[in-house]
C-alpha cells in the first residue's frame, strides 16, 4: 500500500475511534471497525493500456487508471490527472478522498479518480487529444452521467474535458455533456467552474478568519503552485485586498514582503512560462516558500509538499489545503500540536466538485445559470460545510481534518446502513 493511501486509511480508522469514544446524547452515528473496511477498499479499479500514434509516426503505449471508490451516496465523481508520477496507489488514495469530500460538501456523489502516467509537457496538442480519446474509449463502459463523471485535475484542462465529452458522445450515440464536468462554456460548461476550487477555498478561508476574529490587514499569504487552484486563489485573495507575498510553480517561487501584484504575475507567467524572475520580487525555492514568515500558507501543487522534513520550518498559523493531500498526516499532527490550523483538502478545495455538481445539474436540465447564481450557491454550500466541520472541531476537540472525516463518515455510514450493507 502506498504512503498516501495508508495515511487516508489511517485517518479513517482514527476518526472512527474518535466517533466511537464520543460521549453524550449527541454521540455521532458511526460504523463499526468491520463496516469501515468497506470504505478502505475501492469498489472497482480499472487499468488500461492506451496505444497512441505519435506525431513522428511511432506508436507509444501509455498506462491509464480509473479507481471507483464508493458510490453509496451517488454516481462516482473525480478528476483525471496527467502526470509522469501518476500510479495506481496515488489514484486509489485520491478516489477515497473524493468519497469523503463529496460527503463533506453534501453533494450526491461518490468518489473516483483517474490518471494517465504521462508528461503532457512533452506531447503536442494532437498527441494529447489522441491519448485522451484513447483513454475514454478504454473506460467508456464504466463511465457516464449516472455512473462516473470525470473532471479536470493536475495538467488536464477544459479543452481536454471537451475532447472527453465529444468522444463519449460519439460512443453513446448522442450529445452527452453531463458525462464530464469542467468543460468550456461553449459545450455545456458552467459559469464559475474555472475558478470554483479557488473561490470555494476563499469562502472557507474568510469563514475561518471570521471565527478566529482575525483582521484582513494583518494577513499575509503564500501560495505554492500557480495553476488552476493556486493562481486563481492568489488572484481572488489579492483582488480582495489580502497581501499575497509569495507564489511558486514547478520552476520556483517569488517573494515580496509588501505584496505581489497577482494580475501582473499572471501576465509574466503567460509570457515567460513561469512566475520566477518577476520584477520587484526575489526568486526563492519552493522549500523557502514553505518556511516564510507569513500567516497563511496555501499549498496548491502536489501531495506530500508539507512533510516531516520541513514541518519544523513552517511559520504560518493557518494552512489552507487547496491541493489534495499536501500535508502528510504525521506532519499535520505535529503542526496541530503547535497550534497551527490546517483546513483539510476535503473542505478547502471542495469548491471544484461543488460547481462540477452544478454543471452536471445544468447539463441534465438544459438550463443554465449566471455566474452570480453559481457563486451564491457555492458560497452557501461550502459555508454550510465549513460550519458543520467547525462545530465538530469545537464539540469533539479534534483537528479540522478529523472533524471533516467525522461529518463524512456519519453520512456515508447512514447511507450504507439504509441501503443495507
Ligand atoms: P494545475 O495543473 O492547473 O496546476 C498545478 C500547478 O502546480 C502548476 O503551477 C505547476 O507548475 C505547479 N507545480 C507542479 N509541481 C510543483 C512542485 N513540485 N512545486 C511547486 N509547484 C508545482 O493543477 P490544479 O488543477 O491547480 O491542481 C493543483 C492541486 O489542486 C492538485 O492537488 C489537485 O488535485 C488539486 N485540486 C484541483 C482542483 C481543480 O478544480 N483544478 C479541484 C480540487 C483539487
Amino acid at each position: 500500500m502506498g504512503k498516501y493511501l495508508k495515511e487516508c486509511v489511517n485517518q479513517l480508522s482514527k476518526t472512527c475511534s474518535v466517533m466511537g469514544n464520543a460521549e453524550g446524547d449527541d454521540k455521532p452515528f458511526c460504523l463499526s471497525y468491520n463496516e469501515v473496511e468497506i470504505l478502505n477498499s475501492p469498489q472497482r479499479v480499472i487499468e488500461v493500456s492506451i496505444p497512441v500514434k505519435m506525431d513522428n509516426g511511432e506508436l507509444k503505449v501509455f498506462t491509464g487508471f480509473r479507481v471507483q471508490h464508493n458510490d453509496v451516496r451517488g454516481p462516482f465523481k473525480g478528476g483525471l490527472r496527467y502526470h509522469p508520477k501518476v500510479n495506481f496507489d496515488e489514484i486509489n488514495a485520491m478516489a477515497l478522498v473524493m468519497t469523503i469530500k463529496c460527503a463533506v460538501a453534501d453533494i450526491p456523489y461518490g468518489g473516483a479518480k483517474g490518471g494517465i502516467t504521462v508528461d503532457p509537457k512533452k506531447l503536442s496538442q494532437g498527441e494529447i487529444e489522441r491519448l485522451t480519446r484513447g483513454y475514454i474509449r478504454a473506460v467508456a463502459d464504466f463511465i457516464g452521467p449516472d455512473k462516473d463523471i470525470p473532471a479536470p485535475d493536475v495538467y488536464t484542462n477544459p479543452q481536454i474535458m471537451a475532447w472527453i465529452m465529444d468522444e463519449y458522445s460519439r460512443i453513446n450515440g448522442k450529445n452527452t455533456p453531463s458525462a464530464v464536468t469542467g468543460k468550456p462554456l461553449e459545450v455545456g460548461g458552467s459559469q464559475g467552474r474555472g475558478t470554483a476550487t479557488a473561490q470555494g477555498g476563499f469562502y472557507v478561508f474568510e469563514s475561518l478568519l471570521k471565527e478566529l476574529k482575525l483582521k484582513k490587514k494583518n494577513i499575509t499569504i503564500a501560495v505554492q503552485g500557480f495553476g488552476n487552484a493556486g493562481m486563481n486563489f492568489a488572484k481572488i485573495a489579492n483582488a480582495g485586498k489580502y497581501k499575497v507575498v509569495a507564489v511558486s510553480d514547478s520552476k520556483g517561487g517569488i517573494y515580496n514582503k509588501q505584496s505581489l501584484d497577482i494580475e501582473k504575475v499572471i501576465k509574466h507567467k503567460a509570457t515567460t512560462g513561469s512566475v520566477i524572475n518577476f520584477e520587484g520580487a526575489k526568486n526563492i525555492t519552493n522549500e523557502q516558500l514553505l518556511a516564510l514568515p507569513i500567516n497563511v500558507l496555501a499549498p496548491a501543487a502536489l501531495e506530500g509538499a508539507i512533510n516531516k522534513k520541513n514541518t519544523g520550518r513552517i511559520k504560518a498559523n493557518i494552512i489552507l489545503e487547496l491541493a489534495n493531500g499536501p500535508t502528510t498526516i504525521e506532519a499535520g499532527e505535529k503542526l496541530y500540536k503547535k497550534g497551527i490550523i490546517i483546513v483539510p483538502d476535503v473542505l478547502a478545495n471542495a469548491g471544484g466538485v461543488i460547481v462540477s455538481y452544478f454543471e452536471w445539474v445544468q447539463n441534465i436540465r438544459h438550463f443554465y445559470w449566471d455566474k452570480k447564481k453559481v457563486n451564491d450557491r457555492l458560497k452557501t454550500q461550502i459555508t454550510n460545510a465549513f460550519n458543520k466541520v467547525w462545530e465538530n472541531t469545537k464539540h469533539h476537540n479534534v483537528n479540522m481534518r478529523t472533524a471533516a472525516y467525522m461529518l463524512a463518515i456519519e453520512k456515508l455510514g447512514r447511507a450504507l446502513k439504509i441501503r443495507g450493507i
